[in-house]
């Protein structure tokens, strides 16, 4: 146990054997099987959870339900205290939960505390929110008469999440719903559901320790068929999901057919376009991070180079020396840059990928491969790779989930413009120049056609402060900062007449 892992589960009160349902402090047992959460980092077994059921699944509901009448109740910057709180109780876990982060993620320790700092960050932004959640006042078009908009909690918030931000993206859901009002049940991630018992109770605490009702935040533990209850469930107004746009289509559609809200948080297939007018320092450093940090794991990793021809060939040595330097391993070990895949699910597609995109004509610029042998027993770790391809190849428009970079050669900016736009996904993207014409072009309305447009920074590693989310297939929500808190709340539009008249909108007449 060199990295001290059995203590940091034992202080985050994760536990061998876990219940994986709970309304706040309370555990629910369940008729469910245990899924069994294994390190990426070196296969073994941090501990088992259980499957939430139907029956524990209607607790839940019954307890947010109960909650909410309560909590909805609470003047906004009560709440916000409330969440003060929280981010100070993650303040004083942070190495920890970083550390079983990087763990049972894969990603580095550094990462790991991002991750956790992230957490803390948006509980600030959302204690400053609780007091600003304002709506607008309009003049009514008839004397005597007032108008204006106020926002109110939409009620039970299912938040769905994907394996690789196994705890920041319930955080910038959870801390801005919260604030507004609403009760949050969590179904985190099959791949990394420790993380999220290790957060339930570190906030029921806090919770628990205010004198409020359990309900407020809540646990569901399982695959898609536990995500499937709440996507169904007309008691659930809200469903905030991150995934796979393939996960995405699915409970869009479900939560659709039910005239519900979704929030969707899909793949990406972020490119970067460095021209020839790019602090080339920068452009490498920048592709460098975004390609190969998390072991390509964001979904706002660099997938796509799109290199103007004068300068593709230096690109593409810097980029292949650089890549010559990275060290692969342990992510708990700060000398390592890259950490393992998920699991070995992942190292298949990442290989058949490969093989793919080569027999559709890509050229192998920097070789990709599976390490074996002391420290790598775990099977989970490859090497990131860079191939030369052409944007219309099958491969260049997935998203592969693994360190792979395509790099491709353009002539003109719009020509590159349209390459980059040229998939289905929206999410992050970047231009690389010091030239003012080619950045306001990129970020004009006919340029970058995605929910992020950065300019000499790389795709990958947003601030809370911004709203976050893509377009077209990366699914249209936003998240975190901004007015991103909206989508978490009812508007309702109210007008008083406190004339001794009832003068109809419109002007209309309707005497008897
Ligand atoms: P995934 O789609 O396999 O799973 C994500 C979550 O959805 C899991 O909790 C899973 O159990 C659940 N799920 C899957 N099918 C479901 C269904 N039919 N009904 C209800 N729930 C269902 O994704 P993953 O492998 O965990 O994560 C990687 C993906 O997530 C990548 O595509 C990545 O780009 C994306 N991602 C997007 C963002 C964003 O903010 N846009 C952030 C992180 C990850």
């Amino acid at each position: 146990d060199t990295f001290g892992i059995e203590r940091v589960l034992e202080r985050l009160g994760v536990s061998k054997k876990n219940l994986g349902t709970s309304t706040g402090n309370q555990w629910i047992e369940t008729k469910g099987d245990f899924i069994s959460s294994f390190s990426p980092v070196d296969a073994a077994l941090i501990g088992e959870i259980q499957i939430s059921d139907r029956s524990s699944y209607e607790v839940v509901i019954q307890k947010a339900e109960e909650a909410f009448k309560i909590w909805r109740a609470k003047p906004a910057p009560q709440r916000g205290e409330i969440v003060r709180q929280i981010g100070n109780a993650l303040r004083d876990v942070k190495e920890d939960l970083g550390k079983l982060v990087s763990y049972e993620m894969g990603k580095s320790y550094q990462e790991g505390l991002g991750e956790v700092q992230e957490m803390i960050d948006i509980c600030d932004f959302a204690v400053g929110l609780s007091r600003q959640l304002y709506g607008l006042t309009m003049h009514s078009e008839r004397p005597g008469h007032r108008m204006y908009e106020q926002w109110h909690p939409i009620g039970l918030v299912g938040i769905i999440s994907a394996f690789n931000f196994p705890v920041a993206v319930w955080s910038w859901n959870s801390m801005i719903a919260w604030v507004c009002g609403d009760v949050c049940i969590w179904k985190p991630s099959e791949k990394a559901p420790l993380s999220a018992v290790a957060c339930q109770h570190i906030v029921a605490r806090v919770f628990k320790e205010n004198g409020l009702p359990e309900g407020i935040s809540n646990l569901i533990v399982g695959d898609y068929k536990v995500g499937e209850m709440m996507t169904k469930d007309k008691r659930v107004p809200l469903i905030s999901a991150t995934g796979s746009v393939r996960m995405g289509k699915i409970v869009g559609q479900e939560v659709a057919a039910r005239l519900g809200r979704s929030l969707l948080e899909l793949g990406g297939n972020n490119g970067i376009i460095i021209t020839e007018n790019a602090d080339l320092d920068i452009a490498v450093r920048g592709a460098l991070f975004g390609a190969v940090g998390t072991a390509g794991q964001r979904c706002t990793s660099t997938r796509r180079l799109i290199i103007q021809e004068s300068v593709y060939e230096t690109v593409k040595e810097r980029l292949a020396s650089a890549y010559s330097k990275l060290v692969i391993g342990n992510p708990l070990d700060e000398k390592n840059h890259v950490g393992p895949l998920i699991d070995k699910a992942a190292v298949e597609l990442y290989l058949q990928a490969i093989e793919k995109v080569k027999a559709e004509g890509g050229k192998v610029i920097v070789n990709g491969g599976v390490l074996d042998g002391p420290g790598f027993e775990s099977g989970c770790y490859v090497k990131p790779c860079i191939i030369e391809a052409e944007s219309h190849f099958e491969m260049v428009q997935e998203e592969t989930f693994a360190p792979i970079l395509y790099i491709m050669k353009y002539k003109t900016l719009d020509e590159a413009i349209a390459m980059h736009n040229g998939v289905p996904q929206g999410l992050s993207s970047a231009i690389m120049t010091l030239n003012m014409r080619e950045a306001e072009a990129f970020l004009s309305a006919s340029g970058s056609d995605c929910g992020i447009a950065n300019v000499n920074i790389g795709t990958s590693g947003a601030e809370i402060g911004g709203a976050f989310g893509g377009e077209k297939e990366t699914g249209g929500g936003r998240e975190s900062g901004s007015d991103s808190w909206k989508a978490y709340m009812r508007r309702q539009t109210n007008t008083i007449n406190y004339s001794k008249a009832l003068p109809l909108a419109q002007g209309i007449k309707f005497d008897i």
